[in-house]
């Protein structure tokens, strides 16, 4: 299964709110998943959005997850650390609210610390996350993002350490920030393989992909940039997705939205037309070529 949405409410989409973002995700671009955006602070949602969310993503086959806020530090001092446990969990709330089924956010930074205290600290703090919301019965998981600069916490190996040592924590893979990090790292089918074979040991069923252009130096991410303008293909990627029959869903995070979600969805039809010969081809349907 093959899922592809935008991060946050379409630019072309003239109402603002979540609720037409969805709606018009859906019925005008016919994509299948999108990525709530709480990233500018607190967000608040009424219930009744939230409902209608839950209803419509789930009458229409959407599925949805959520963007924690990005000003989260859980390797931070007391106070810190406290503040940003408070916005996951709010997020995490709203997220349940709306049938949402992960909640991503960017664990923190190393400050100071070493690598190895800054994992302690993490790990810990996911830990207290993860009991809070069992305790609240919220079902929604937590995926941990890659990070794209060296000063934040946030390798893929980070990551996927983080993930073996919380339960039912997962990996956000952001491409765009992985080959930001390795200095323009992913290129070859070899390096996007490499990433499935270091995920390996968490035995994942869905990968949750984000994927945008990125203009980098020194391993350092600057900006994020329209798919097109970037130097990483998407080609080999959806390659290995489609030999390996893969479940993820494609969130661009690209500053072309939905146009570059629109994009990876034809990468995808293109892909499968070159299996099967066709001349037309839905990314719902692989049924011919597995
Ligand atoms: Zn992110």
């Amino acid at each position: 299964m093959i899922r592809i949405g935008p991060a946050g409410i379409p630019l072309s989409c003239k109402g603002r709110t979540n609720k037409d973002g969805l709606v018009y995700t859906r019925e005008f671009l016919d994509l299948n998943a999108m990525e709530v955006q709480f990233v500018r602070g607190l967000y608040v949602m009424e219930d009744e959005e939230a409902q209608f969310m839950k209803d419509y993503a789930f009458e229409n086959d959407v599925e949805l997850h959520v963007h924690a806020p990005y000003y989260i530090n859980l390797a931070g001092g007391t106070e810190e650390v406290d503040l940003s446990l408070d916005k996951i969990l709010f997020s995490a709330k709203l997220a349940d609210k709306m049938g949402a089924k992960s909640v991503v956010l960017h664990p923190g930074y190393y400050g100071d610390q070493s690598p190895k205290k800054t994992m302690k600290k993490i790990v810990k703090n996911i830990k207290k996350l993860h009991s809070s919301l069992k305790k609240e019965k919220i079902k929604v998981k937590l995926g941990i993002e890659t990070m794209g600069k060296q000063k934040v916490f946030g390798t893929l190996d980070e990551v996927i350490e983080i993930c073996k040592n919380v339960k039912e924590v997962f990996p956000v893979i952001g491409l765009g920030h992985i080959h930001a990090r390795t200095n323009g790292g992913l290129k070859k089918r070899e390096d996007f393989e490499e990433i499935f074979e270091k995920l390996k040991p968490l035995r994942l069923k869905h990968f949750l992909i984000h994927v945008t252009g990125v203009l980098y130096e020194n391993g350092n991410e600057y900006y994020h940039i329209p798919i097109k303008k970037g130097d990483m293909p998407l080609a080999p990627i959806i390659e290995i997705i489609l030999d390996n029959n893969y479940d993820v869903t494609f969130i661009s995070e690209s500053p072309l939205l939905e146009h570059d979600a629109v994009y990876i969805k034809l990468q995808v039809e293109k892909a499968i037309m070159k299996r099967t010969g066709r001349e037309e081809a839905d990314f719902r349907d692989l049924s011919e070529i597995l």
